[in-house]
């Protein structure tokens, strides 16, 4: 036998680079009174969507279908985009993942808004890309002409989130049309849009029509957030070029999309009425969150999201707050962990969540000593 000559495993320089993706704290904690960390939608799947997985069930000692065969056509339906330019994914961080894999690497750089969505630092601490981290304007919204002017002959990719996670904000399609007219035709971008269908700027519908003169752009929709299928992990791209969604499907595993979650979907997109009032609802108690928020004295980004962007006084130690708001059974998402000290990022709940977060808040803030 060969001795031992360390006890340490020797990993891939990218290792080293990736930092753990911030998981909100207590998340595993399914008895807090109020979740309001992670964006989620707090109405449950819709039932037909749950008597779909259920009758996948018997089935899954098979393989779900690579190609998301049914899915894409539904997709492609829905859109009026073709299914060639479909990719479907474990989530939409699957495909996140999947564009910085198939265009970074070393010597490389992704351009991005900042703050912006936690998973994008990742994708160039894995390729050993270079991350151009550009800071949003004074209303807390993507600065798409800096962003467009730091487009250097190493970009290989643009992340643009809108609405932007973590701050709410949301611009106009044509701002967003303009940055890519600036953009070279082989750079490509990606539009993330996971928040989309709460955006009132624009239709869901509308961005679709900037894939055909734009084969380097990728929109980036899922079914986690309005349709409330987070657990299950599924997302789509839709593709300016086959190209693109052929390389997001070469660096993946070829059954990447779970059967439960394909046919779960495929329900989901007959229930768009559905989608609409959950909107509407998730709208409502919106502005009801922002009034509280407001009669608290507290500023607020303006939303175009299901969640809310909140600066706290100058005073506030923003860990006590939510260390204070966890202590009363509301989980929020703190600011400093998402690229902005004294900020809460709050899920847009139930009326009474809501209510929760805006008692224990008042509270917290009445008394300093409290948090
Ligand atoms: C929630 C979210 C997603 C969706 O992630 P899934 O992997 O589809 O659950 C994508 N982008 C942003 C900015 C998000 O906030």
């Amino acid at each position: 036998m060969t001795a031992v000559t360390s006890h340490r495993v020797e990993f891939a320089a990218r290792i080293g680079r990736i930092s753990v993706y911030p998981t909100a704290a207590g998340y595993g904690d399914r008895a807090a009174a109020a979740n309001l960390a992670s964006n989620e939608s707090p109405e449950p799947p819709m039932p037909e969507v749950l008597a779909a997985i259920e009758r996948a069930l018997g089935s899954l000692h098979r393989y779900p279908d690579p190609a998301a065969g049914r899915l894409r056509e539904r997709l492609a339906g829905r859109y009026g985009v073709p299914v060639a330019r479909i990719a479907v994914g474990n989530g939409s961080c699957d495909l996140l993942l999947a564009a910085g894999e198939a265009l970074l690497e070393p010597g490389a750089e992704v351009v991005y808004g900042w703050p912006s969505f936690s998973v994008y630092p990742h994708l160039a601490a894995a390729a050993g890309a270079r991350a151009v981290a550009v800071p949003l304007d004074d209303a807390e919204r993507l600065d798409l002409d800096t962003i467009a002017a730091e487009i250097t002959a190493a970009t290989r990719l643009v992340i643009v989130c809108n609405p932007n996670n973590p701050t709410s904000t949301a611009l106009p399609l044509e701002a967003i049309e303009a940055m890519l007219g600036r953009i070279p035709p082989h750079v490509a971008v990606v539009l993330d849009e996971a928040y989309c269908e709460f955006n009132l700027l624009a239709d869901p519908d509308d961005s679709i029509a900037l894939l055909a003169g734009h084969p380097n752009l990728m929109l980036l929709r899922t079914f986690s957030k309005v349709y409330g299928l987070c657990g299950l992990r599924i997302g789509f791209a839709l593709c300016g070029s086959e190209a693109l969604k052929r390389a997001l499907d070469k660096v993946r595993q070829p059954f990447s999309c779970n059967a439960l979650a394909q046919a779960a979907a495929i329900e989901a997109l007959a229930h768009t009425d559905e989608v609409t009032r959950r909107v509407e609802r998730t709208l409502a108690r919106r502005i009801g969150l922002q009034e509280g928020l407001a009669a608290l004295g507290l500023k607020h980004a303006e939303s175009q999201a299901n969640f809310v962007w909140v600066t706290l006084p100058e005073w506030c130690e923003e860990d006590a707050i939510v260390a204070g708001l966890s202590a009363r059974g509301v989980l929020v998402r703190a600011g400093g962990a998402l690229g902005r000290e004294r900020a809460l990022r709050v899920t847009v709940g139930t009326e009474r969540e809501n209510r929760l977060f805006l008692e224990a808040l008042a509270e917290l803030l009445a008394q300093p000593q409290a948090a």
